[in-house]
């Protein structure tokens, strides 16, 4: 839909893009000045596949001062962005027939990325009545012999759901009975919650350290997408073989991103509350607006930086144009072609009818988008 939008744009379209997954922030300065002074320094060769020590060691203290949790340094492997760490992890585990679970709504990339690595996803829905969250039972159910991961992201894409410690602690209660399953846990948009403490799974459930995997990266609390930073720390042995993989892929993302990481990640963090209190300005501006369109509801999310908005009330309606819209993508459509919002269909997040909206935006776009959003539900019949 971004590149939809983009294309639409460069024809002359006025489009608003709120389909983006990530942050409008700039990286901040003294990130960017530790990545320049890294190239000016020369430290632009050849780094250890798993990342440069220091990096590493940064990463562990980290996860000690927020996570409470105890990493060595050859428990933790630097990627290109959290994205090639979860796919090391699941190439380096999977062997054909083997399962994965994923809770939906779910990120775009964990299906394929498992269908890839030989393993079959098996989606298991999660309620918009229950906070778009995996219930214990469900996950009982949905384990099987073949089971290997259970992929847990918190804060949620698409539907910004936050797991508490509590609720984390009923799934590890499943998860002990079975103990062929490990847990991947996707922390990405951890620093971007609002009102709500963050816990992740090793925290909630210490005693399945030995099985879980926890992933993160400075992509989203430090809006540098484009450097390709991401990391995981979890057991001794997945790491030395998702580090075997990316020996022979990538090698290692880029040392200046490295460099560059170890300020976003080891130094001043203060920009963090900045961002976080914009993006929640926003949240409750675009959810207030949202739930005053005819036929459109969401909730309230707690974290990251999106909403998935409920157009079930919009299906089977009819356009100006004449066009029924039946389902998510064509609501999507609709608002791409008539009004200029680009959003993405809750079909590409494996649930619908819903469509994702971004508010990684200005609020003067948000405020043009929304009021466009109104228009294009109020001209439906
Ligand atoms: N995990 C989730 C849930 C995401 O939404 C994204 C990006 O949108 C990523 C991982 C990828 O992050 P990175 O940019 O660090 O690869």
């Amino acid at each position: 839909m971004t590149a939809a939008a983009a294309a639409l744009r460069e024809e002359g379209v006025d489009v608003i893009a709120l389909s983006q997954g990530e942050p409008d922030f700039d990286t901040p300065a003294a990130v960017c000045d530790a990545g320049i002074a890294a190239i000016r320094g020369g430290r632009t060769r050849y780094t250890p596949v798993a990342g440069i020590k220091r990096l590493r060691e940064v990463i562990s203290e980290k996860l000690q001062r927020d996570n409470g949790l105890s990493y060595d340094i050859d428990q933790i492997t630097v990627g290109c962005g959290a994205k090639q760490v979860v796919f090391n992890a699941l190439f380096a585990s999977l062997d054909p027939g083997d399962e994965v679970i994923i809770p939906t709504p779910c990120w775009v990339s964990y299906p394929d990325m498992v269908r890839l690595a030989g393993g079959d996803p098996v989606l298991v829905g999660c309620d918009e009545r229950h906070g778009f969250k995996l219930k214990p039972e469900d996950l009982e159910a949905a384990i099987s012999p073949r089971t290997k991961w259970l992929m847990l992201n918190s804060p949620n894409n698409p539907t910004g759901a936050v797991y508490s410690k509590t609720e984390l602690s009923a799934l590890a209660a499943v998860l002990r009975r079975h103990d062929q399953v490990h847990v991947l846990a996707d922390d990405i948009y951890e620093k971007l919650v609002y009102g709500m403490d963050f816990t992740t799974m090793a925290d909630a459930a210490p005693d399945l350290i030995d099985r879980t995997l926890t992933i993160n990266g400075v992509s989203k609390s430090s809006a540098m997408t484009g450097w390709r930073l991401g990391y995981g720390a979890g057991p001794k042995e997945l790491i030395k073989a998702m580090n075997t993989i990316q020996g022979q892929t990538s090698s290692h993302t880029s040392s200046i991103s490295q460099y560059a990481a170890m300020e976003a990640i080891g130094g001043n963090q203060n920009y963090i509350a900045g961002f976080v209190s914009d993006f929640r300005k926003r949240r409750d501006f675009v959810v207030e607006k949202i739930n005053e369109a005819r036929g459109l509801q969401c909730r309230m999310p707690d974290g990251a930086f999106y909403v998935f908005v409920n157009c079930a009330g919009i299906l089977g309606k009819i356009t100006a144009q004449g066009r029924v819209i039946e389902t998510d993508m064509d609501f999507a459509l609709y608002l791409l072609e008539q009004f200029g919002v680009a959003v993405v269909p809750g079909s590409g997040f494996m649930a619908s009818p819903y469509i994702r909206i971004s508010y990684a935006s200005s609020m003067d776009d948000l405020q043009q988008a929304c009021g466009r959003i109104l228009a294009a539900c109020d001209a439906l019949c």
